[in-house]
């Protein structure tokens, strides 16, 4: 099995590494031509922006959306997801151009700057029970944006609780206000629909390979015919 990786930009070495880890080939994917060789694509982190700007470069953007419309496996991860929402808002979104297809709204930058970067335990129940082991995963948050509505065919892989002292407002997001209601708010890190997967935190920055042998899984069951979820939307 090969598993494409973006490679224009962000962690695609650290993507690579996990893959191999696992034994598998990450191809590197420049060119629409080459998104060809490969049945499943990885986006990685980085910073959605400038990716979009290279993704317009290089004239990547049919052919990943042809990619994502024919159902084959896609997971985002931070701006990786970013790139993946069908919409995104926040700090800095100066309408950047995005492939789409994963039904959120993403919030960029929702946690703030670079130095509110953190690192979180998440419980993660579908992915410990396929993958077994612990069951909560280390998530590394570098300047990450969060989920923070989705379609009905989402399904929630994990959320986090917000900062204490902070409330969300869906147009400015976090709010340095007191939040005097005393209810936990929480917000969407990880999400599933179909073949799309989308992490607003860095799997591949940590030496838990079970994100990534999930991701496999996903691209087995399409390989081998038996995923419920292969749209074909893009084969009229
Ligand atoms: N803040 C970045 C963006 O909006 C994403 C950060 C990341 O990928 N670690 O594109």
């Amino acid at each position: 099995m090969a598993v494409g990786v973006l490679a224009l930009q962000g962690s695609f070495n650290e993507h690579i590494a996990a893959l191999r880890r696992l034994g598998v080939k990450g191809v590197e994917i420049r060119k629409p031509e080459q998104l060809r060789s490969v049945t499943s694509l990885i986006i990685p982190g980085g910073e959605s922006t400038t990716m979009a700007k290279l993704a317009e470069c290089h004239n990547l953007f049919p052919a990943l959306r042809d990619f994502v419309k024919m159902g084959k496996p896609v997971w985002g991860t931070c701006a990786g997801l970013i790139f993946l929402a069908d919409k995104a808002n926040g700090q800095k979104t100066g309408g950047q151009e995005l492939i789409g297809g994963l039904d959120c709204t993403v919030h960029r930058n929702f946690f703030g700057s670079q130095i509110q970067s953190f690192e979180a335990e998440l419980s993660v129940p579908e992915i410990a029970a396929k993958e077994g082991g612990p069951p909560s995963f280390r998530a590394v948050f570098i300047r990450a944006p969060a989920i923070l509505e989705v379609g009905p065919d989402v399904e929630v892989l994990a959320d986090i609780s917000v900062p204490s002292g902070k409330t969300i407002d869906s147009n400015s997001a976090l709010e340095s206000q007191e939040d005097n209601t005393g209810s936990e708010k929480k917000v969407i890190v990880a999400v599933k629909q179909g073949n799309l997967l989308g992490t607003t935190f860095h799997p591949e920055l940590t030496a838990d390979t079970r994100w990534h042998s999930y991701f496999l899984k996903m691209v087995s069951e399409v390989e081998e015919g038996t995923s419920s979820s292969i749209s074909t939307s893009g084969e009229d």
